[in-house]
């Protein structure tokens, strides 16, 4: 039977960052110590719905704490509970085997469950000699009657046995889920400089390099926007974060749901607490931003990707031309509005995906001309379940340069008495 669960966020490599929440749970490993990573969000939402199943859990985030291999272990020498609880990706695999190595070395006769919204892409070969199960899909929603299930091997949505190779369906969270308050007190929260939250998980586009759509699902569901206001208001009160990040691929795609949120958090808190969000530009209009910026909203992710209509309509970013020019147009519309309602704006281009020299000058001449505060420049993977990279039509050292050069221009803001006073007095 088991009472106690111990969820682990497994150490990185020496000299890399594993950051298992990036990527819709795809994970990302940063290539230098203490990089960015998203604190263990899965692991807060996971605790908090096994303690209100009356379990005793427990949790430890290695890289937060930023512990080696040897380290973690020890530690859990001081707290071997009936259930190991670790979290994989796809992009960490190497750190997450390592790890899963050395636990089975050490605690052969304890149970191992592997979750991650992306973990399922791991091939069954190399992970079925390590753990007992993987849990696929949104782990809070399939952890209790996983963990139930577990001690007889009965079936449970989303569990996939080690002894069995055929994959299960990913468990997906519905629309508006009731959902325990993230059990963030159970990771040392003192080292993440932000918390993050999320108001929707999925989306229903069909940008052909998207990998949110494979780890969150392609249908979106949604929170009551009254309990994630009542959640970014008591994050900010338990936690006193200076900043709380939304994870949700499209934060903007319901406008009503967006008014909602505002309206409840300007009503639970004065002045609302700081907070995030990224989407694409076509949803975030002048007057949402407008309404977002009261709320307190402090910065936007922009997927701008690459102003070409043509591969804006090759990759299914948008249906034909004509909308590609309207997408177009909104970016310029969000990144000025963002200015203009003290909103930072981060712009995120999009490369390797078979740009000529052309479209990357007409994405530099956009940027010079739009001036977003920031921009963020990642390179196209090919992870698990999305297309081939295409023949790259610039050569390696081209698109690099590329790459920098584009990333180099920033706008920061500039003070503006003018614009605070409008904020307060709007
Ligand atoms: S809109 Fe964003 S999240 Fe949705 S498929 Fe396109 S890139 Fe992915």
């Amino acid at each position: 039977m088991i009472q106690s669960v111990l969820f682990i966020n497994p150490p990185s490599l020496p000299g890399t960052t594993a950051n298992r929440e990036g990527t819709a749970g795809m994970g990302v490993t940063v290539s230098t110590p203490r990089g960015f990573y998203y604190p263990p969000q899965t692991l807060a939402y996971g605790i908090a719905v096994l303690r209100e199943a009356g379990y005793l859990v427990g949790g430890v985030d290695a890289v937060g704490q930023d512990l080696s291999l040897p380290a973690t272990l020890v530690l859990l020498r001081d707290h071997v509970p009936d259930l190991f609880v670790v979290h994989v990706t796809p992009q960490t695999w190497d750190a997450d085997v390592r790890f899963l190595q050395a636990l089975r070395g050490d605690f052969p006769h304890i149970p191992v469950l592997l979750i991650g919204t992306a973990a399922h892409f791991i091939p069954h070969a190399r992970w079925s000699p390590w753990a007992t199960a993987l849990l696929a899909g949104d782990a809070e929603w399939g952890l209790v009657q996983a963990v139930r299930a577990l001690p007889d091997q009965q079936p449970a949505a989303g569990l996939w046995y080690a002894h069995t190779s055929t994959p299960p369906a990913p468990v997906r969270i519905p629309h508006h889920p009731t959902l325990p308050r993230p059990a963030w007190d159970a990771l040392p929260t003192d080292v993440y400089p932000f918390l993050s939250l999320w108001g929707s998980r999925g989306c229903e586009h069909t940008c052909a390099w998207c990998p949110y759509r494979l780890g969150w699902g392609d249908s979106r569901r949604v929170r009551d926007p009254q309990e994630v206001a009542e959640e970014l208001v008591w994050l900010a009160q338990t936690f006193g974060k200076p900043r709380h990040i939304f994870r949700d691929p499209l934060f903007a795609a319901q406008p009503e749901w967006v008014r909602t949120f505002c309206r409840e958090l300007t009503r639970r808190a004065s002045p609302p607490p700081p907070w995030e969000v990224e989407d694409r530009p076509e949803h975030l209009t002048p007057d949402l931003l407008h309404q977002m910026a009261r709320a307190g909203c402090t910065q936007v992710k922009l997927g701008l990707e690459i102003i070409s209509p043509s591969l804006l309509v090759r990759w299914h970013r948008v249906p034909d031309a004509r909308a590609a020019q309207a997408y177009i147009r909104a970016a310029a519309q969000a990144i000025r509005t963002c200015r203009k309602e003290g909103i930072l704006c981060r712009a995120f281009v999009l490369t390797g995906i078979g740009e000529t020299e052309e479209e990357l000058a007409a994405t530099e001449a956009f940027i010079q001309e739009h001036k977003p505060h920031y921009v963020s420049v990642k390179r196209f993977v090919p992870y698990p379940g999305l297309p081939s990279p295409p023949e790259l039509s610039l050569p390696e050292e081209r698109l690099r340069a590329w790459e920098e050069r584009l990333q180099a221009h920033t706008y920061p803001p500039r003070p503006s008495w003018r614009h605070r006073l409008r904020r307060i007095w709007s």
